[in-house]
């Protein structure tokens, strides 16, 4: 029986499907009258597969992501799963889970070691530095975790970035092996590659991580960013604009906007380089976008550092610390794609 009504409805269905309004009449009449299908009974929607937890060290892991933004619930990840376990009593978390909440993971900061692998391990494991996460450079497919996600490590050190500050306590942590830099005979900074599988793997790991706790494009960040005056890592070897393009990682300018920026600011940015009020405006933008930086209308040390950083993020081709028209308008054209909100 049940396979008549089967075919009843699939009749049905072919009947639907071709009965369109360019289809001439006629070309095709059912022998047998239509007999209406009982609507099936509506199988019960399956639960959805519970999250399978783990347990290390006597802490809980989500194995998988059971966030749903949707409803507001993105308080779980794959992080570890703590909660109070007082004597005698039950801690109950399904009943009341507030509206009001959100990850406290909201930057990800991306470094370079300035050591080799061996000694990368060592220092961020047993010194006072550290980080979540370390990308080594010896061509397996291995991420080293060194930091559980809902802890803090101390990566940033003093930092700021727009209204924030003290970023170890909002930030996730990459470092990624890479040698650093060396200074040549007039002493400009010449820094290492990465090579394109240790990118892949940043890539693979960044996006995870945004994906998860939801990090905004303007909080995906150097460490030079938010500490320009003592950094200069993961520095202009590191490929930005490629995480932009190929893994929609991080923030990027348009390239229509900054040429416009760029003829605007070839007609006088010469006539006014060391005027105080264009310096102001400047560093006043620079501010805005995100660097902590005090307006002086002064060519100062924490500007020009600042600016340095800024090329290495966004013109790596020349990181002279030396405003020119080009990163002037790679900065505005920036302010206007990420304006604060
Ligand atoms: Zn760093």
């Amino acid at each position: 029986m049940r396979k008549t009504l089967y075919i009843i409805g699939l009749s049905t269905c072919v009947f639907s499907c071709t009965s369109q309004p360019n289809v001439k009449k006629n070309t095709y009449k059912p022998k047998t009258p239509v007999v209406q299908a009982k609507p099936a009974v509506k199988p019960a929607t399956p639960e959805p597969p519970k999250p399978k937890i783990i347990s290390d060290h006597g802490v809980e892991f989500f194995t998988t992501n059971i966030a749903d933004p949707t409803k507001n619930d993105n308080t779980a990840s794959y992080g570890s799963i703590v909660s109070a376990k007082p004597a005698g009593y039950k801690v109950v978390k399904t009943y009341f889970p507030a509206i009001a909440q959100n990850f406290r993971q909201r930057y990800l900061i991306l470094h370079y070691t300035a050591l080799p692998d061996d000694k990368s391990i060592t220092v961020l494991t047993q010194q006072a530095v550290s980080a979540h996460y370390l990308v080594n450079n010896t061509g397996d497919n291995d991420i080293y975790q060194l930091v559980d996600e809902n802890k803090r490590s101390y990566h940033a050190g003093v930092s700021s970035w727009r209204n924030d500050k003290n970023l170890n306590d909002t930030s996730i942590g990459i470092e990624i092996v890479n040698t650093g830099y060396t200074t040549d005979g007039s002493g400009k900074r010449i820094f290492a590659a990465f090579s394109d599988e240790q990118v892949r793997k940043v890539a693979a790991l960044a996006k995870d991580i945004i994906v998860r706790y939801q990090i905004p494009a303007t909080n995906v960040l150097a460490h030079a960013d938010i500490a320009p005056t003592r950094k200069q890592d993961p520095g202009p070897m590191f490929p930005w604009k490629k995480l932009y393009d190929e893994y929609q990682i991080g923030m990027w300018y348009d390239e229509a906007t900054k040429q416009n920026f760029f003829d605007l600011a070839q007609l006088d940015f010469t006539t006014r380089y060391n005027e105080p009020s264009f310096i102001f405006l400047i560093q006043t933008a620079l501010q805005k976008f995100g660097y902590g930086v005090d307006p002086s209308g002064q060519w100062d040390d924490a500007t020009k550092k600042t600016i340095e950083a800024f090329q290495y993020h966004f013109r790596p081709q020349n990181y002279s610390g030396i405003m020119d028209a080009e990163t002037w308008a790679i900065l505005q054209a920036l302010n206007q794609k990420y304006p604060i909100k």
